[in-house]
């Protein structure tokens, strides 16, 4: 799918290639008044899971989440989707959920607070649009879904080969043609995409790997969770700008290790 004119991501179009794919995801196009998401009603979701998702974008806004296309991207995917049957009536509250081999799905408001900062790159700051975005740590795929309408590319790496397929699995009827999908370890980064103006992380370790401040490009911003002494995680971000790396530390979060090598 390109981008639509100008180059912005191109949300509306993205939608409009959701709904091609999948009835479930046709229903995530259709807008809050469609009754065509209780047709689809996948994995057992006994709601409507438009209505439902609207009033987590609701309780996102009164959090805090400003910018009006993070909010439009987490109202247009279906995170009910990415978790499994057991876990679809919990989908949309603000909780982290089990997404098997020892994972967890981060809580829909730690992956807009991640998002939206990443979206406050100098780059775009200074009146562009994010390009390239690498994600370490697919997971189920759910966060590579809501970067695929906010940015052109995304490349997202995992290193679990189960996780990696059930991924792909489960982002295959979505039809995101900007979603990359790389089996790897994410501590070397992705060199075939590089330079990134984005690279978020979804797992933290001790410190930054140094392959992602070397392929973040000029104008690009990093955003990881790292531990800190005594082992508290704290949100890290890094721009890189013309005279360097300035570095920030946010708040205390909980993500699962950063772990090398592939299994
Ligand atoms: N963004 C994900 C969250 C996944 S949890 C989602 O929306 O579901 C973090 C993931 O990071 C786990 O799947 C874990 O296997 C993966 N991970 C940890 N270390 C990694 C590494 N070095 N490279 C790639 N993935 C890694």
């Amino acid at each position: 799918m390109s981008p639509a004119p100008g180059g912005r991501p191109g949300f509306p179009a993205r939608l409009g290639g959701l709904a091609k794919g999948s009835a479930a995801a046709g229903a995530a196009a259709a807008g809050p008044r469609s009754t065509a998401v209780r047709a689809a009603a996948p994995q057992g979701l006994g709601l409507d899971s438009v209505a439902v998702r609207q009033r987590m974008v609701q309780r996102l806004a009164q959090a805090g989440v400003a910018q009006a296309e993070v909010l439009r991207a987490m109202g247009g995917v279906p995170r009910h989707l990415f978790v499994d049957t057991a876990l679809v009536t919990q989908a949309y509250e603000d909780t982290s959920l089990p997404i098997g081999w020892g994972q967890t799905i981060s809580k829909p408001s730690v992956v807009a607070r991640m998002v939206q900062l990443l979206l406050q790159a100098p780059c775009v700051q200074a009146g562009g649009q994010l390009g390239r975005v690498l994600e370490i740590g697919t997971g189920c795929g759910y966060q590579a879904a809501v970067l695929s309408c906010l940015v052109r590319e995304v490349y997202t790496v995992e290193r679990l080969r189960a996780m990696h397929e059930r991924a792909r699995e489960r982002l295959r009827p979505l039809r995101l043609a900007n979603v990359h999908l790389i089996l790897g370890d994410g501590m070397l980064g992705y060199a075939a995409g590089a330079p990134y103006a984005g690279i978020i992380s979804a797992a933290g370790g001790e410190q930054l790997p140094p392959a992602w401040q070397e392929q973040l490009a000029v104008g690009g911003r990093l955003v990881a969770p790292v531990a800190g002494s005594g082992g508290v995680q704290a949100l890290q971000v890094v721009d890189r700008t013309a005279q360097g790396y300035v570095h920030s530390v946010l708040e205390a979060v909980h993500f699962v290790p950063l772990k090398s090598g592939i299994a």
